[in-house]
């Protein structure tokens, strides 16, 4: 493959002329030159098995031959011209991404990120309430903006500035959470903090619907339901961030509430629907979305002919590839094993997860749950010597997150699950 400059030469520069805020993982920093599918390449050549798809976005596959061709050939005829003038692709992408969503969710503003998909949808949710307090909950991450740094919840990602008003809700994590998996126990809190903390009225509830950066954590099933129906009590909206979850990953369903059996009022996306593109999207009811009417609301990039119609192939492909059916016969497979190795280790104190959005918890202690960071690190090397790249994640740093491209097979599952064997017993 192409080899470009040695990783040293682009560290030193990377030192040099970009933030300081970066970092890297490993201690001897990759150097990616090369992307096919489910496979990465440094420049000594080395073939990698990624499993973490660039933090869970390349959901087709690296340079996925098909939305490549769409994205060149769009390239090729007009790359940009903004949504003052009309071009089919944007709408053309936005009746097939409505066309995927449930109920009345079909109005789509296309944005370029995560971040600014949630920020949005904070702003739609104020607006359309009248109210300002947003509730969201404790482990997770919606984003790194000033207003989405407040949603996001662990201390890793925040800096001292003003968050707005917002209220974390204890999380309802079947692993760790304090209630264990009583979705009713957790829903009271969301009902106290709206009681005590706030005037009874809110702008909304946000979550994702399995934790990501949180360290893939799946809520306590039935807390959707109980919780969509309080905030609504209380005049807010409920927004689903599917920024992770969304697109098929999860297996039986194509986006991740769906696991709760709920609908939610907005739907925020990225990541996973651009295939690496920088694309994100809120969908929600007509209704809602009328509230941005009142004012200009302008994105000079969002849903650009190029990101639309790289958008609109990775929908076409999910579909043609059947990659939610393939999500979930691989993500069992996977699951099985690696919960066999849990049998083996002690080490590993919880796996979880659906379809191709699976955590693995190390503990030092099965009782205690003591995060074993310092095992997770060493493991963590070792799974890239033998050519496996995975995650990490959650608040200590000791969940492995594991969220390949959607093409990852069950021959690859085998060879991931044989690696963190082989890493675990090296210990
Ligand atoms: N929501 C979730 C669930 C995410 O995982 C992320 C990114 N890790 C974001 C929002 C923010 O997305 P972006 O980095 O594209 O702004």
């Amino acid at each position: 493959p192409y080899a470009g400059p040695p990783a040293d030469e682009v560290l030193q520069k990377r030192k040099t002329f970009l933030g300081p805020s970066l970092f890297h993982y490993y201690q001897k920093p990759l150097n990616i030159v090369e992307g096919k599918m489910q496979y990465l390449f440094d420049d000594t050549g080395k073939r990698y098995l990624d499993a973490f798809a660039g933090i869970v976005t390349v959901s087709c596959g690296h340079c996925h031959p098909e939305i490549l061709h769409a994205v060149m050939e769009q390239s090729q005829l007009l790359q940009h011209a903004t949504t003052i003038y009309l071009n089919h692709q944007i709408a053309d992408f936005a009746e097939a991404l409505a066309s995927k969503m449930p109920g009345n969710l079909k109005v789509v503003y296309f944005v370029n990120s995560g971040t600014e998909a949630n920020e949005l949808a904070m702003l739609m949710a104020r607006l359309y309430s009248g109210n300002l307090g947003m509730i969201a909950l404790r482990n997770a991450y919606h984003g790194g903006s000033a207003g989405t740094m407040g949603l996001t919840a662990l201390n890793t990602w925040k800096y001292s500035i003003p968050q707005g008003e917002i209220h974390h809700v204890v999380n309802p994590d079947p692993y760790r959470g304090v209630f264990g998996s009583d979705a009713s126990a957790y829903a009271k809190d969301v009902q106290d903090h709206i009681d005590f903390g706030t005037p009874g009225k809110v702008a909304g509830f946000i979550a994702e619907t399995i934790q990501g950066v949180g360290g893939a954590v799946e809520l306590a099933p039935g807390y959707l339901k109980r919780v969509y129906e309080i905030v609504r009590k209380a005049g807010g909206v409920c927004i689903a961030d599917e920024v992770q979850t969304g697109f098929g990953r999860t297996g039986d369903y194509y986006w991740g509430f769906e696991t709760q059996g709920v609908i939610p009022d907005i739907v925020t996306m990225a990541k996973g629907i651009g295939n690496g593109l920088p694309l994100g999207a809120v969908v929600t009811t007509p209704e809602i979305a009328n509230v941005l009417a009142q004012r200009i609301q302008f994105n000079t990039f969002g849903g650009n002919p190029v990101c639309s119609a790289g958008g609109h192939a990775v929908l076409k492909v999910i579909d043609k590839e059947r990659r939610q059916e393939h999500c979930s016969e691989v993500g069992l497979h996977l699951l099985g094993r690696l919960r066999s190795l849990q049998e083996k280790y002690e080490l590993i104190g919880d796996v979880r997860g659906r379809g191709l959005m699976v955590g693995i918890e190390l503990v030092t202690d099965r009782e205690l749950k003591t995060p074993a960071k310092a095992e997770t690190g060493v493991i963590f090397e070792k799974l890239r010597e033998l050519g496996v790249l995975v995650g990490k994640g959650g608040l200590h740093g000791n969940v492995f997150r594991i969220k390949p491209p959607m093409c990852f097979t069950k021959a690859d599952a085998d060879f991931l699950a044989d690696a963190m064997d082989y890493a675990v017993s090296k210990l």
